[in-house]
């Protein structure tokens, strides 16, 4: 993603209706869902995402995106997109509201309890300090910065199977 750049208000001509970009920051980005990695805009005001278009400065798209990238900006703003942790205990058939503070404890306990449990320092002759017992998949939401973050905290950890369909 390439720093973002503020559009003066204003600036379309006197002869076209107002924008909903206008006065957006444009922000040069990648499509996160497959491995072509088209090149898209994204313009944003505040924290919202108001729009995504291909960007015709992209060697590889040069402006076009399939219909799952153009429907890019749905997967921010959808109010069908669960925004807290719903959690299923082992046995039960309902899912129940936590927060994220709960999930957070719970899974940095796990990790580190599987961990403690599986670490490998030597295999044979040769150091590996690794786990094999963990395992890290990402999904297309994901974008190439936060995909970055993930590999180094998962070989931090000594996590060895990293996987992500997206290919980017
Ligand atoms: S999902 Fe579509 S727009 Fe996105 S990178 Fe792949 S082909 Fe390009």
């Amino acid at each position: 993603m390439v720093t973002g750049t503020a559009i003066a208000p204003g600036t379309a001509s006197a002869a076209h209706s107002p924008l909903k970009t206008d006065g957006a920051t444009k922000t040069i980005t990648v499509c996160p869902f497959c491995g072509v990695g088209c090149g898209q805009i994204a313009y944003t005001e505040g924290n919202k995402l108001l729009h995504v278009e291909g960007d015709p400065d992209h060697p590889i798209s040069e402006g076009t995106l399939c219909s799952k990238g153009a429907a890019l900006s749905q997967v921010t703003n959808n109010p069908r997109r669960l925004r807290q942790v719903m959690y299923r205990a082992p046995g039960s058939s309902k899912f129940e509201p936590r927060s994220w503070e709960w999930a957070f404890a719970r899974i940095a306990e796990r990790v580190k309890a599987t961990r403690d449990a599986s670490f490998q320092t030597k295999s044979g002759e040769q150091t590996v300090n690794r786990t094999e017992a963990i395992a890290c998949l990402g999904g297309a939401a994901l974008d190439n910065e936060e995909c970055y973050l993930l590999v180094k905290a998962m070989r931090t950890l000594g996590i060895t199977y990293i996987e992500h369909q997206a290919r980017i």
